[in-house]
């Protein structure tokens, strides 16, 4: 199996073998084209087993056709949501959308709690098309009006039993119900 049979383009390929991939995972061979075709996905799949591009390479392609140069926030809105458990895993998932985006002129940002909100702020202001980041400091800076969700397109739940078993389920369903009711959903447990 090779990573040109998924259906990524051109530019995410020339990524992925510059960051040393020779092939995908299990979990990147059957989720990417799934991904890639819109639908929804449920995987169970461990750290270390690759999930993260699993995930973040189809959503660059998907969202790619957004790309713009305007300085208009307002032409940048949030378009993925990815939230996760902890801090470590937030800056981790920011880090490889940062990795395998690096030729997709999409912007993206982490948000977490235990940091001071201000630069989140001026971040979020700015526009961003993907944002990491874990649910209660998602939801503060939701109630400073700085993070609109109105127009997510792609929902991804990182680590999702480890964010219940944390207790973020009432976090997590008061975020689902500020997000557009289309949208695609992928879950990784
Ligand atoms: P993750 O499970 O997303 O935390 O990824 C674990 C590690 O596997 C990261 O260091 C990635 O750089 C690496 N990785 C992801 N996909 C592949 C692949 N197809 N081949 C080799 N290493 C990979």
């Amino acid at each position: 199996m090779t990573f040109d049979t998924l259906g990524l383009s051109a530019d995410l390929l020339r990524t992925v073998t510059e960051e040393g991939y020779t092939e995908p995972t299990p979990v990147q061979a059957k989720a990417i084209p799934l991904v890639l075709a819109g639908k929804d996905v449920l995987a169970a799949a461990q750290t270390g087993t690759g999930k993260t591009a699993a995930f973040t390479l189809p959503i660059l392609d998907r969202l790619r056709q957004h790309a713009n140069t305007s300085f208009s926030p307002a032409r940048h809105p949030v378009r993925a949501l990815i939230l996760v458990p902890t801090r470590e895993l937030a800056v981790q998932v920011d880090e490889s959308v940062k990795t395998y985006g690096r030729t997709v002129p999409l912007r993206s940002t982490v948000v977490y709690g235990g940091m001071p909100m201000e630069p989140q702020i001026r971040e979020l202001r700015g526009g961003i098309e993907i944002l990491v980041a874990t649910p209660g400091r998602l939801l503060d800076l939701v109630g400073q009006r700085v993070a609109n969700l109105g127009q997510v397109e792609i929902l991804v739940l990182d680590e999702a039993d480890r964010m219940l078993d944390m207790g973020f389920l009432p976090d997590i369903q008061r975020i689902v119900a500020l997000l557009p009711a289309k949208r695609q959903n992928l879950k990784f447990s």
